[in-house]
Formats: C-alpha cells, sequence, structure tokens
C-alpha cells in the first residue's frame, strides 16, 4: 500500500476515534491507536511510521521480532511494539527486549516465567490481563465469564491479578479483551461494558490500578471507545484485508 492510500486510512480512523470519543464526551488523547501489522511486512510498517503512526501489534512472536528488527534499524522515530496475541509460557523468555507493553497475559504461568526472564535480563516491562468475558471457548484469556453472578470466578480472577502484581519486574495496567465476531457492533456492547465494570471491581477489591483498557478492532472499535476503551488495536481498517498467509491457519492470521 502506497502512503497517500494509507494516510487516507489512517484520517478515516482518525476520524472515527474522534467522533466515537465527542459522543462519549472523552479526549481522542485518552485513546491509543495500535496499528496490528501483523502478515504486513516491515516497509508498510515504516510507511506507516512516515505517515506518523508509533504504535504497532504483533500476535506471534518469531513474526514480530523479524519485523522488529528491520524496523529499527529503518525507522527515522521510536516506535513502540505490542504483543497483543497468545503466548506460550515457554516462548516467554522471547519476549524481553521486544515489546513494551504484553496485552496478551493469559495464565499466571506466563506472567511468572516472562518476569523470571524479565529478572535475568535486567528489565522490567507492562502488562495486561486478557479476560475472556464473552465465554467464546475458542478465545483464549483468563475465564471472566458470569464473573458477577459467580463469587468463585471473582475470586479466581482476584487472585490471578494480585499473584501477577506481586511478581517482580512486572507491571499490570489493565485489562484486554476480544469481543465475539459480530455483524452489529452495538450486540457486542456488552463485553467491553462488563469488561469496563470488572475492571472497576477488580481495582476497587485489590487496590492494584487498573488504567488501561485494551478493547476494539476494525469492526468494533467505536462501540469500544464509548465503553472506555484506552487502547485499540485495528488491523484491517488501516492495512486493508489480510490474505491467507502460507503456513499460518485461519485464527492465525485472522
Ligand atoms: C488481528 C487482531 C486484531 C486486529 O483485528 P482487525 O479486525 O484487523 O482490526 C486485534 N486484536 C488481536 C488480538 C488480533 O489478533
Amino acid at each position: 500500500m502506497n502512503k497517500t492510500e494509507f494516510t487516507a486510512r489512517l484520517q478515516r480512523v482518525r476520524d472515527q476515534i474522534h467522533a466515537a470519543c465527542r459522543k462519549a464526551g472523552r479526549s481522542p488523547d485518552e485513546v491509543t491507536l495500535v496499528a496490528v501489522s501483523k502478515t504486513h511486512s516491515a516497509d508498510t510498517v515504516l510507511t506507516a511510521v512516515s505517515a506518523g503512526l508509533q504504535h504497532f501489534g504483533e500476535n506471534r512472536v518469531e513474526e514480530a521480532t523479524g519485523k522488529i528488527a528491520q524496523v529499527r534499524q529503518l525507522a527515522d522515530r521510536p516506535v513502540t511494539w505490542h504483543m497483543i496475541g497468545h503466548v506460550q509460557s515457554r516462548k516467554a523468555r522471547d519476549l524481553p527486549g521486544w515489546f513494551a507493553l504484553v496485552h496478551s497475559i493469559d495464565t499466571t504461568r506466563l506472567a511468572d516465567k516472562l518476569s523470571r526472564a524479565l529478572a535475568e535480563s535486567g528489565q522490567t516491562m507492562d502488562v495486561l490481563l486478557e479476560m475472556n468475558v464473552s465465554g467464546e471457548a475458542s478465545k483464549a484469556g483468563f475465564a471472566a465469564h458470569n464473573w458477577r453472578s459467580s463469587e468463585t470466578i471473582r475470586t479466581q480472577l482476584a487472585g490471578a491479578l494480585d499473584a501477577v502484581a506481586r511478581l517482580p519486574n512486572i507491571q499490570v495496567r489493565g485489562l484486554m479483551t476480544m469481543a465475539p465476531i459480530a455483524e452489529d457492533p452495538e450486540t457486542v456492547r456488552w463485553v467491553f461494558a462488563d469488561l469496563r465494570e470488572l475492571r472497576d471491581w477488580l481495582a476497587r477489591s485489590t487496590g492494584i490500578a487498573l488504567p488501561e483498557l485494551s478493547m476494539g478492532m476494525t469492526d468494533d472499535f467505536p462501540v469500544a471507545i464509548e465503553e472506555g476503551a484506552t487502547l485499540i488495536r485495528i488491523g484491517r481498517a488501516l492495512f486493508g484485508e489480510r490474505g491467507l498467509q502460507p503456513g499460518s491457519d485461519s485464527e492465525a492470521s485472522r
């Protein structure tokens, strides 16, 4: 994609961010646009950087680190990288040095491995806990469906948050979720509202501040912003439809 086309797409997304913020009485400064560059080349990232974007999200460690190394050599300004996809705990040691924020901490085991890897290399990292609010079996994340009605779930979630927050070299900054795929984003508004209310409850009951809410993708980000998103993860609206890459299954490239 050339820079002119990318700039036009970026402007459309920014207009939608502004409109959603206006509707919700929020400032656009409260919403960070994370451009999801998975399946796209380092060149495409550089085009986006030259158009003014700073934050990029990737969902696979190997793909990301190669791309990040290339972009670091060639970009004329700093780029901030976000890991947004499922990470196997044995891959935790590959994260330090590459990502500023991991959105997808979905087990305490992964957080523990990451903390150890960070301590070994003398680094720190911000993380979000991924919550499976929708209850879909296909989704990663801590089981959070029915948190309102289930004291067991609430106790488990508060315990997991507390355990991760105690780990050295890791700073928990908030929560992340993915809504089900839906034709009409209004039908998934409850998922975003639920994540915000779960955040409020967890922050109150643990005393741990959780300022960040990572929620909203191409098909539903205006609704997520209305419900309090501080990080939105946008792929297709910026870069176009992703073709199926060789060797990737549909879930990995979705
Ligand atoms: C791919 C992906 C996105 C971006 O999805 P689009 O629909 O292309 O905007 C956001 N979050 C996660 C976790 C993803 O894997």
